[in-house]
């Protein structure tokens, strides 16, 4: 039987949007030493847009580099159609605004935490992130890149077969309730760090922003359970993650919460949902924790 204080606590919580799906992992809650946010989709909203395109092609002058830059961008968009990333989400949205019709692809795959690929008129085209590029092999100094880079942005690149034909910067805005869950946890004496597949400025930006006492970059997607079981030799570990590419990180953790509008697979392998998208719940499923288990105790 479920002792009477945790069955009220569990519909407390559902009422006020938090959906305890492991009564074990609710308990450990309490105990909490660290919590690790997912960054894109959890700590920023995960709302992308694109804010500049840098064609690589060579030179030509100020009308062709507009063709340019939408040709890149239409490539870009057509590939992105069947990703959920939300990245994809930015770079389609940005297409649709400037009334760029996407191109028909065929065999897209995805490449799990490094972009897309498919097929375009007979021609192989990928939408990757530098991390991919270096792996294979591709060299790229642009000074307009760097520049871009360092103000914080996310950077994709868009590939002819080994040729980068562009570059597309996408800015992403940290979710105003982020600053008050990472700076209350703190109080309460709870480590905040951040896991994310992006680039190391962005991380060290976003970081900077909300003053998180560590972070961990360029993670891939299968890296990131490990990075958890790292930080778990020294703390109890708690997950943050809005899915895409975090359930195997989310599994891992002493508690693992999904925010709510991420994926399927996020939300069942999640210990806790919370169902409102807001950071600051963290601390609610803390404090409840403290509370349901101190009365039995
Ligand atoms: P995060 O940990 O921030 O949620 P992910 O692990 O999901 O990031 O993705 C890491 C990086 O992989 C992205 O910053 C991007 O460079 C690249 N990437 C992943 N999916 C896509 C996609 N659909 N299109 C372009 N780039 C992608
Ligand atoms: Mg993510």
């Amino acid at each position: 039987a479920i002792p009477l204080v945790v069955a009220v606590s569990t519909s407390m919580a559902a009422k006020s949007g938090l959906l305890i799906r492991d009564r074990q992992a609710f308990e450990k809650a309490r105990s909490l030493e660290a919590v690790i946010f997912d960054k894109t989709g959890t700590l920023t909203e995960g709302r992308f847009g694109v804010t500049d395109i840098v064609s690589l092609s060579g030179g030509g002058n100020k009308t062709n580099d507009r063709n340019d830059e939408n040709h890149i961008l239409g490539l870009a968009a057509s590939l992105e159609a069947i990703s959920e990333h939300p990245i994809a989400r930015g770079i389609i949205d940005s297409a649709k605004e400037k009334g760029i019709e996407p191109s028909q692809v065929e065999k897209f795959s995805s490449i799990p935490g490094k972009g897309i690929e498919g097929i375009i008129e007979g021609k192989k085209y990928l939408v990757v992130s530098p991390g991919y590029l270096e792996e294979i092999g591709i060299v790229l100094e642009d000074e307009k890149i760097e520049k871009i880079k360092e103000q914080g942005k996310t950077v994709v690149f868009l590939l002819e077969g080994k040729r980068v034909l562009g570059a597309l910067a996408l800015a992403d805005i940290v979710r105003k309730e982020s600053r008050e869950a990472v700076l209350k946890l703190k109080g309460m004496g709870i480590k905040c760090l951040m896991l994310t597949g992006d680039n190391r400025f962005v991380a060290a930006w976003v970081s900077r922003e909300l003053e998180l006492d560590d972070y961990f970059a360029e993670v891939l997607p299968h890296e990131k359970a490990a990075k958890v079981q790292e930080v778990q030799k020294q703390y109890v570990t708690g997950m943050v993650g809005d899915g895409v590419n975090d359930a195997p990180a989310l599994a891992q953790a002493d508690v693992g919460i999904a925010i709510g509008a991420g994926t399927d697979v996020a939300i069942e392998t999640a210990d806790i949902v919370l169902v409102k998208n807001d950071p600051r719940d963290v601390l609610y499923v803390i404090e409840l924790s403290r509370r349901t288990y101190s009365k039995m105790y």
